[in-house]
């Protein structure tokens, strides 16, 4: 065999795809060891809902996310205006975040001191430190109103994270990259807006983008791609250990057999990468298995329309830590991608647990319900029970970037260097979300046609 993938998330079939498309004579088979592809993404069709039970969408501004749809034959889905409305729970009710600045200074987001720490950032000293928590520059630059109730709430949504563990630089590199650069994000900000009036760029400090999918959700990107893979994929066959062979590596998969490999891809999380590594390099095991995953559910809910007291029409809302709430957020599903509920139903998606509370992701399903049921229904104004649930959970979700994580990159890129043709590839390592797997593909993927 050519090149052997272990893991069939998004990761591991983009790469395989993107090998095969070059060169449709190589010898690639991607090993997964759940009876499904697709990992933490995860659609399913159910009453005429779309659910997704892992992963909602991707920012259309990173171009190869949209490069492989196209590759594919998919045509994207961008999320509606609606969606641009997003919420902050705060002392008892759901505040928008207003997108402009004036916008955001005249709302009730923050205090008049929180709005006033806010602009004292144009003028805070550049720090020194090299790897500082998320906590800590926020509450520095921007105060600790800022940091609760905006930016702690931010970490949750996206890496299901404590933010006093998280780190800026590898989690946020563009805006480590502000302050480094320009000494502020707010100096940062007026400095690109200035250069880019020629180029007539969009200047952003934040992801930018439009959340994208696809009509059948997300599922479909892997669908495409599995269909495309035919039998180079396997599933329900989990890789076990790997060692090296006269030339190139040989597996040991969970079925009893080896199979030899000229170049073998770790495309699974970092956990898993540690265990079928720990007789062949103890050092990079102990490195991977440093990278903490903490558990997440997903709570989806389909209500009547009629079951609410009050229109929500927004993206969602998240909930800052000091709110003493159990859920991380709530997202309107049917409202950012119209199509997701039947007609005259809404269909809401609830994350709970993460890196602050990651057992309670373990309850149970009725547990579940009650839970979410209790913290969002007087803040959305839901009468009466949900007409659908169901329950998606993560045992270990989101790969955790915390202070330190450069560091044990670098380690192991040194470990690395000593086996020839083994790569780590998949979220765990440089950017968390579906655009960071697929750009790694596409350079892995000339990286190894290259060295062929
Ligand atoms: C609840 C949730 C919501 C998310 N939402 C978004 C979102 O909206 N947008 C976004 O960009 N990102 C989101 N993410 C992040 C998302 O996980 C990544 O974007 C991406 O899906 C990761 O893909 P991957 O292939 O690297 O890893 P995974 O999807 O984890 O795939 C790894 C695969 O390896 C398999 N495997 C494990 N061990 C073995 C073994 N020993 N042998 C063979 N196979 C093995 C696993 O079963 C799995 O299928 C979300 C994550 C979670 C958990």
């Amino acid at each position: 065999m050519d090149v052997l993938i272990a893991g069939g998330g998004i990761s591991g079939l983009s790469l395989a795809y993107l090998l095969l498309r070059s060169r449709p004579e190589l010898d690639v088979v991607v090993y997964e060891s759940e009876t499904k592809t697709g990992g933490k993404i995860w659609t399913e069709k159910q009453d005429g809902y779309t659910l997704e039970g892992g992963v909602n969408g991707f920012l259309n501004n990173r171009e190869k996310t949209l490069e492989l749809a196209d590759m594919l034959n998919l045509q994207p889905l961008i999320s509606s205006d609606k969606a641009r409305k997003r919420y902050i729970y705060k002392d008892g009710k759901l505040r928008q975040v207003m997108e402009s600045p004036i916008g955001f200074m005249a709302s009730d987001l923050l205090s008049l001191s929180g709005k006033l720490r806010l602009l004292y950032e144009a003028v805070a000293p550049r720090n020194c430190q090299d790897d500082e928590t998320l906590r800590d520059f926020a509450v520095r630059r921007l105060g600790r109103e800022a940091f609760e109730t905006l930016i702690e709430p931010m970490a949750s949504g996206i890496y299901a994270g404590d933010a006093s563990k998280l780190s800026l630089k590898s989690c946020f590199p563009k805006i480590n990259n502000l302050e480094q650069t320009y000494g502020g994000l707010i100096r940062g900000m007026i400095r690109m807006k200035w250069d880019a009036r020629k180029s007539k760029h969009e200047v952003s400090a934040g992801p930018g983008g439009k959340l994208t999918s696809f009509e059948g959700g997300m599922g479909s990107l892997i669908a495409a791609l599995k269909e495309n893979l035919g039998q180079r994929v396997k599933t329900s066959t989990k890789v076990i250990s790997i060692d090296k062979a006269e030339s190139g590596y040989v597996v040991t998969l969970d079925n009893g057999e080896t199979v030899t490999a000229g170049r073998v891809v770790l495309s699974t999380p970092a956990y898993a990468s540690a265990e079928i590594l720990r007789d062949f390099d103890a050092s990079m095991t102990r490195e991977l298995a440093q990278i903490p995953y903490p558990s997440v559910a997903v709570v989806c809910m389909g209500f009547k329309v009629g079951s609410f007291t009050q229109v929500f029409d927004g993206f969602g809302f998240l909930v800052p830590s000091v709110a003493n709430k159990r859920i991380l957020g709530t997202l309107c599903d049917s409202c950012i991608f119209p199509g997701r509920a039947p007609e005259g139903f809404i269909l809401l998606r609830t994350m709970i647990g993460g890196a602050r509370a990651s057992e309670a992701a373990n309850k149970s399903d009725a547990e579940l319900t009650t839970l979410v049921m209790e913290e969002i229904s007087s803040v959305m104004g839901i009468q009466g029970e949900p007409e659908l649930v169901r329950i998606y959970r993560h045992q270990r979700a989101i790969p955790q970037y915390n202070v330190g994580h450069a560091t044990i990159l670098e380690r192991l890129q040194q470990l690395q260097r000593k086996h020839l043709g083994l790569y780590l590839h998949g979220n765990s390592y440089k950017g968390i979300g579906v655009n960071d797997c697929i750009e790694s593909s596409f350079k892995l993927s000339g990286e190894i046609l290259n060295s062929m």
